[in-house]
């Protein structure tokens, strides 16, 4: 546990100014997280309010070797924002500042600590589109969603963070800025270096603002939930969708009946939109079109009905209909807390191969855990599912606990078969840091180590994290 000296939080007072340094009855929300699987432990907290300030505080730190821990909104699930070795914690939330919206250029520039629905209000303000959307975006901040990669439910159509990011602002670990906040979709001269920080979960230095994309606002959204028997046909739904709306798929969301019901129990004043059925699909489209999709979308699911595709399905009749829909799939991580020790698990596989490793983790895990209750759901359409594993019904909270580590183990032995991520969109932090060092090739890990020695020496920036 490293301890700041008195005299370097006073330096560190001094540079920031007044509310640059949390009073420790500030720091309760930055001490745990979201699933309460870390605790935090840092041993200051400062809260920079420009570039500047916070290329000030890197700098002090580096000259005493102290190492820091960047966090957004808190919202990260795999424990990278932690402070758990008295760290000093940056918190961002002080740089809050939208810098420009440019509507005609289809760019904007927000500083790290703008929330994610601060910045897709702004972006609506001016008539575009910030498409990023993920259940935490009243927490989450740009910093953080550009440090994770984020995905969340709209990447089918316009991609993850990192394909939404067209530039960086960055304090290195040394404390020198590299303005890289050029708003160009071509620029082709030499390593596209910004590709580092995004999803670098803060071990290479601190994002002080980006240059995020922006679309045309749809003119016209659909949504629909879909009952179908199973995931194969679920994909087939997929290709069909996609085929008759010209790519205007913009979400296509599985979740099995198991976690549906669960939610529909937990979540006050959820109501289920279709009969009963093994799986279910929540499927969004989108248009430049005024009315265009009502249309399309009745008569796609009347086809896939006839090829004997889906079971049921119903289509959102109203803005408050889109939204039930939306709820209880925001809702699944919510109805799952309070349900004891449980195996998470946010992977990926290609598209076509979901419904074989669905049947194979499903198999292993009725080997190791008999009774145990899979919860498998999320976005299909990218190949990423979210395989949550709860207790048996009516089981002790740690019932699962002893056999924790072989149900992980033999879920990401089934992902490796099918040359899948067992990090999806979620990240490395301290949940999956051990698991890529045994998993990732060991070139790939060696060339990580290489870049992290060069642009961070001393090992000051997020130390423990990722690597
Ligand atoms: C209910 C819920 C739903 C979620 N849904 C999704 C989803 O659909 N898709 C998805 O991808 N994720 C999802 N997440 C995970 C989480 O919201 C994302 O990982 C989000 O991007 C984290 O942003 P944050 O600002 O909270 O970052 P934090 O949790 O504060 O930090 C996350 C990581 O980024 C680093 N970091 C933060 N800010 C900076 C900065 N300015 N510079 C450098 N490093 C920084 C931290 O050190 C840490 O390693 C969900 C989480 C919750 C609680």
């Amino acid at each position: 546990m490293q301890n700041i000296s008195p005299e370097a939080a006073s330096e560190i007072a001094a540079a920031l100014g007044p509310g640059g340094v949390l009073a420790r009855d500030d720091w309760g929300p930055f001490l745990e997280e979201w699933r309460g699987r870390w605790r935090g432990a840092p041993s200051l907290i400062a809260a920079p309010a420009s570039t500047g300030e916070a290329a000030r505080l890197v700098r002090l730190c580096a000259a005493r070797g102290v190492a820091m821990t960047p966090i957004g909104g808190n919202t990260g699930l795999a424990g990278g924002q932690m402070a758990t070795n008295g760290e000093v914690l940056i918190s961002m939330h002080r740089m809050n500042r939208v810098r420009l919206v440019d509507a005609a250029g289809m760019t904007m520039i927000a500083e790290a600590g703008v929330t994610l629905a601060a910045a897709r209000d702004a972006a609506e303000a001016a008539g575009r589109l910030f498409p990023l959307s993920i259940g935490s975006e009243g927490s989450c901040q740009i910093g953080g969603v550009v440090s994770t990669n984020a995905g969340g439910v709209n990447v089918l159509r316009y991609g993850n963070c990192r394909d939404l990011v067209l530039g960086l602002e960055v304090v290195l670990p040394s404390g020198e800025v590299w303005n890289g906040l050029k708003r160009l979709r071509k620029d082709n001269t030499g390593y596209d270096l910004k590709q580092l920080f995004i999803g670098g979960e803060g071990t290479l230095g601190l994002v002080a603002a980006a240059a995020l994309k922006l679309f045309p606002r749809p003119r016209d959204k659909a949504a629909a939930f879909v009952s179908v028997a199973s995931p194969a046909a679920a994909v087939r739904l997929l290709a069909r969708a996609q085929a008759a709306s010209g790519g205007g798929v913009t979400s296509f969301e599985l979740m099995s009946d198991a976690i549906v019901s669960l939610t529909l129990a937990k979540i006050a004043g959820t109501r289920r939109p279709v009969a009963q059925s093994p799986w279910h699909v929540l499927i969004e489209f989108s248009s430049g079109e005024e009315d265009a999709l009502r249309p399309l979308v009745e008569r796609l699911l009347a086809d896939a009905a006839e090829a004997g595709e889906i079971i049921d399905a119903a289509i959102a009749q109203n803005e408050a209909q889109s939204a039930n829909f939306w709820r209880i799939r925001h809702s699944m991580a919510e109805a799952m807390r309070g349900e004891g020790r449980q195996a998470k698990h946010d992977v990926s596989v290609p598209v076509a191969d979901a419904p074989a490793f669905l049947d194979a983790a499903d198999a292993a895990v009725a080997r190791i855990a008999p009774g145990a209750r899979v919860m498998a759901f999320g976005h299909l359409g990218d190949g990423n599912i979210h395989y949550d594993i709860l207790k048996p019904e009516g089981a002790k909270d740690d019932a699962l606990a002893p056999v924790l580590s072989a149900i992980e183990t033999a879920v990401h032995d089934e992902i490796a078969r099918f040359d899948g991520s067992i990090s999806a969109e979620h990240g490395v932090g301290l949940a999956r840091r051990d698991e890529i060092a045994r998993r990732k090739a060991p070139i790939e890990i060696d060339m990580m180590r290489r870049i992290k020695a060069a642009l961070d020496p001393q090992g000051i920036m997020n130390p423990g994290k990722m690597l």
